[in-house]
């Protein structure tokens, strides 16, 4: 018992020192850097936990597959760095829904992601 709540706090201390989206292997990298014990099925289990316990939620990346991040911050974008593969959390939203789609179609969501590159790669490739 006392190991489990270790490697949760782990985890919740990984999401809240990168505070971006986050895969099953970053959370494990970043995770092992705090509690070696970590591995991939305990990584599995505990973001399993804390997303039912709705402290994350589940996004679905184009390309990289299911990310996870914190809850409660809002509708928000995200954005895709092409160089370092990070997605990184974009404040608001600019989109109109009513006009996007044709006639018909009734709109109650959306998810966007912008592609290229982040501020720290383009620092790295100038
Ligand atoms: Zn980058
Ligand atoms: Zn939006």
């Amino acid at each position: 018992m006392r190991r489990n709540t270790t490697q949760r706090k782990a985890i919740e201390k990984v999401f809240k020192q990168h505070d971006r989206p986050l895969s099953v292997d970053e959370v494990l990298k970043y995770g092992c850097m705090i509690v070696e014990s970590l591995n991939q099925s305990t990584v599995y289990r505990n973001l399993k936990l804390l997303t039912d316990e709705g402290w994350l939620e589940r996004i679905s990346h184009p390309s990289l597959g299911t990310l996870f991040e914190r809850t409660g911050k809002g509708h928000h974008h995200h954005f895709h760095c092409r160089e370092c593969k990070r997605v990184f959390e974009l404040p608001g939203c600019a989109l109109k829904e009513e006009g996007v789609a044709p006639d018909g179609f009734i709109v109650e969501d959306h998810e966007i992601f912008l592609f290229g590159i982040c501020p720290s790669c383009v620092r790295k490739t100038r």
